[in-house]
């Protein structure tokens, strides 16, 4: 076995993705972003939806990056 030759670059490439979860309401449409949070899945039923009360399911699960530094 062998090792990576990865010492003396800890911490410089280490890149920390947000990752968010969209819930969409079945009945009007409504989408809510929220943070991901564990044991999210597509399909899964989320929160009720603001509007109009119905349950919403997640729709989609996504990373992004954070913020670029200016
Ligand atoms: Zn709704």
């Amino acid at each position: 076995m062998s090792l990576p030759m990865t010492s003396g670059f800890q911490g410089q490439n280490k890149v920390k993705l947000n990752v968010f979860t969209i819930e969409e309401c079945p009945a009007c449409g409504q989408k809510t972003k929220r943070p991901f949070a564990a044991g999210d899945y597509i399909t899964k039923d989320g929160a009720k939806c603001t509007k109009c009360g119905n349950t919403t399911k997640i729709t989609l699960i996504y990373a992004e990056p954070p913020a670029k530094p200016k």
